[in-house]
């Protein structure tokens, strides 16, 4: 009889190679449109453990009539997903997906990393490098749970699949492209690093690109001609304006009630002008807006176009020449765990709590995010309970990123747990 002691330690006795693989995944710098290397060690990884692998490029045809479509510019030749799959000889248990993203935001510049983002490197009980917790730590649990079955002599007594999706960090497409090829399962679990407590909701995200007008002249005759750039402060303001009437209590959802700012807009990136003598005849930026669960994206984009709108108010010459709006990238509705009551969703959120306790000692937290997470793939369009329950990082599109290795063996052990129980075991 296998107890779940043996479990935890057949995963205390791979953690060095857990934390080597690790390391050594870190070491690719997956970036958006780089992740070909990353994702061709993740399928290696995943053959290594006997897992049929299915290793393809995402085709925009397929996905982008479907409802969770983000629109992107450009095209998908370079985003690969892969996915392998633990086909059980018995069908005792409940089947289940172990989600991660291999994508990882830019380290932003270099000088401010105290060693370089992708040379990881372990500093007291630290692993350091860009994309360790988000979330690179997340797809080595999914994998050395696995592992750590499979050294007692074990296996899942369902189907299970590995998801290393690409996309995560700018339009979950590549979670919508597994979701297209037909993977589903009774339990979705995605190891994003937020301190191994379970996500009750997230917010949704919407990203657009403004583009102002101006009239260019010689900086000597300025007062001819109108910035471009100086007429994008007051719609920055507007937009703010638009955000805190949002966070106002009554537009909250259930889950955010008490949290006095769950929505945040972040001017991002921002270009224009030509020349510095010049006065400059564009300016475009890019901004990142949350959005409570259920909240409409049509409704919520009419209100920012408004917002917009209201701000170019200001300038004489954007009154005839109004902003122009681009949406693309982000197009997140919010999702909410905790309002999907069904039976499998309490099991499932059961059997986790059950394994977090055993290896954490306490009570399995829950918590809303401020983030989205691919989760409301499963969620929303794919009918299954997606739990988002990861280990601790810090600075994780910051400087210095870095994911706790303890926390990264518990969550380790209690997916491990998870497995036993959701899937049930047998004999490898
Ligand atoms: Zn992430």
């Amino acid at each position: 009889m296998t107890t779940a002691t043996d479990i935890m330690n057949a995963v205390d006795a791979l953690f060095d190679d857990q934390v080597a693989a690790l390391s050594e995944l870190t070491a690719h710098a997956s970036t958006r449109g780089q992740e070909q290397s990353a994702q061709a060690f993740m399928a290696r990884q995943y053959a290594d453990h006997g897992l049929s692998t299915d290793h393809w490029r995402i085709e925009l045809e397929r996905i982008r009539n479907l409802p969770g479509f983000s629109p992107v510019i450009g095209d998908y030749e370079d985003a690969q997903n892969v996915v392998a799959t633990h086909q059980s000889r018995s069908t005792k248990g409940r089947s289940l997906i172990l989600n991660g993203h291999i994508d990882v935001v830019p380290a932003g510049p270099e000088d401010f990393w105290t060693t370089p983002p992708f040379q990881p490197r372990i500093d007291d009980g630290w692993l350091y490098g860009r994309g360790a917790g988000d979330m690179k730590a997340g797809l080595a649990a999914n994998l050395y749970a696995l592992k750590a079955l499979r050294h007692l002599g074990l296996q899942p007594a369902a189907t299970v699949h590995l998801q290393s999706v690409v996309e995560e960090e700018c339009t979950g497409n590549g979670a919508l492209a597994c979701l297209e090829r037909g993977y589903r399962a009774d339990a979705a679990l995605i190891p994003e690093p937020f301190a191994e407590t379970l996500v009750s909701a997230q917010v949704g995200v919407l990203w657009f690109q403004v583009r102002l007008a101006g009239l260019p002249t010689h900086v000597a005759y300025a007062a001819e001609g109108a910035n471009a750039i100086e007429a994008a402060q007051p719609v920055f303001e507007s937009l703010h304006r638009l955000e805190s009437r949002w966070n106002q209590p009554r537009h909250r959802s259930p889950d955010f009630a008490h949290h006095d700012h769950a929505l945040n807009l972040n001017i991002g990136r921002i270009e224009g002008g030509d020349w510095t003598s010049s006065v400059p005849a564009w300016c475009v930026f890019e901004v990142r807006m949350g959005l409570f669960p259920g909240q409409s994206l049509d409704d919520a984009r009419e209100e920012i176009a408004a917002a917009v709108a209201e701000g170019a108010q200001a300038s004489a010459f954007l009154r005839d020449n109004p902003p122009r709006i681009t949406w693309h990238g982000f197009a997140a509705e919010g999702y909410a765990l905790s309002q999907d009551r069904s039976a499998t969703a309490m099991a499932a959120i059961g059997a986790l709590e059950t394994a977090h306790q055993t290896v954490a000692g306490g009570p399995l937290e829950r918590k809303p995010i401020t983030a989205t997470t691919d989760a409301r793939f499963f969620g929303i369009y794919g009918q299954t309970p997606a739990l988002v329950y990861g280990p601790k990082a810090e600075n994780i599109h910051g400087f210095d990123e870095r994911v706790d290795l303890d926390s990264m063996r518990c969550v380790t052990q209690a997916t491990a747990l998870f497995i036993a129980d959701w899937c049930g075991l047998e004999s490898a």
